[in-house]
């Protein structure tokens, strides 16, 4: 039986619609106006079209959009100035800065220098230690996108088994932190992992967040399982051009699968409408005004 295709871009669109919609209430309500910062240093191309679409999008929503752009031997001290004046900026309400940084930029310095109110990535350690607590007010956005389309369709998750290969502060530890806050037992793999098909293999729930293109094979997939593959790779696809494809072996894992995101088009749609998601988040919360309903 074919499995159920998880359709990240549909209901990336919904939301989106959703954010706009908000986005213009409280416009007319408050006069506010989200105001979404993005920092970039150097030039890594995917990262200049992140950093472009982020800033695009939120131009097209009505936002007020900044985008910072220094060049790759920025010294440390330029950027951490830069990312606390946008924390002073009060038309700045979310501040992304697009990581990974150059060699003489200390990451962690950057995120210290961050103002967690407009931390829209989630990637201080105030928010980071808020979700641990179940308080939080900002999550990162592709574990919260991946949440959401869990959600409407898997539905409750509550005593199911769920593995999250992959670590990261960006995605697998709060996509992990989530899971459990949504009642599913959780076990994290990472490079390190003995076996990871025998593990593969028990979850109900596969979430595949690696950057190693098709490593998860169709026979780590128990039958019927969902299956959320985060990766986004770019690969030869013969004839001198590029395809984007997932960290799952799609083709494979689709015979076995109950439901699965395909790769584009499934989680990877959904990162930016939640930046944005969240922007408008911070931008109530920082203006006093009831939270908006995205
Ligand atoms: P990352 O920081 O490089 O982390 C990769 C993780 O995979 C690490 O924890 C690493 O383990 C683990 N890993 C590497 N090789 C492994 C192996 N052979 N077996 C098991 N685990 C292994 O990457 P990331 O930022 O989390 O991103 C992961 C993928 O998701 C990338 O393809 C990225 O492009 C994509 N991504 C997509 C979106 C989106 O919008 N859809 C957003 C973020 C990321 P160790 O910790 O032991 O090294």
């Amino acid at each position: 039986m074919s499995p159920r295709i998880i359709d990240g871009k549909a209901f990336a669109s919904g939301l989106r619609a959703r954010v706009e919609a908000e986005t213009k209430r409280l416009n007319a309500s408050h006069g506010l106006v989200p105001g979404l910062a993005t920092v970039l240093v150097g030039n890594d191309p995917a990262s200049e079209v992140y950093v472009r679409n982020k800033n695009k999008t939120a131009e097209a929503l009505g936002f007020k959009s900044v985008s910072l752009h220094l060049p790759e031997n920025a010294p440390e001290g330029e950027v951490l100035k830069i990312v606390r004046q946008l924390g002073d900026d009060k038309s700045v309400h979310g501040i992304l800065v697009q990581m990974p940084m150059p060699g003489q930029v200390r990451e962690a310095a950057v995120l210290d220098a961050l103002d967690p109110a407009k931390d829209v990535d989630a990637l201080t350690p105030t928010n980071a230690g808020l979700l641990l607590s179940g308080r939080a007010h900002l999550v990162s956005c592709t574990p919260a996108g991946v949440m959401m389309l869990l959600k409407e369709y898997v539905g409750d998750i509550t005593g199911a088994d769920a593995l999250v290969i992959g670590r990261s502060l960006l995605f697998g530890k709060p996509a992990a932190q989530l899971l459990l806050a949504a009642n599913a037992t959780v076990t994290m793999a990472h490079s390190r992992t003995r076996d990871l098909p025998g593990l593969a293999r028990r979850a109900d729930i596969l979430v595949a967040a690696i950057g190693k293109p098709n490593y998860v094979k169709g026979d780590w997939v128990k039958p019927g399982a969902t299956v959320i593959d985060v990766g986004i790779n770019r690969v030869d696809a013969g004839n001198g051009k590029h395809k984007i494809v997932g960290d799952v072996d799609f083709d494979e894992a689709a015979k076995v699968a109950g439901a699965i995101t395909p790769v584009p088009g499934g989680v990877g749609a959904m990162t930016i409408v939640c930046l944005m998601r969240n922007t408008l988040i911070a931008a109530a919360a920082l203006a006093g005004v009831p939270p908006p309903a995205v």
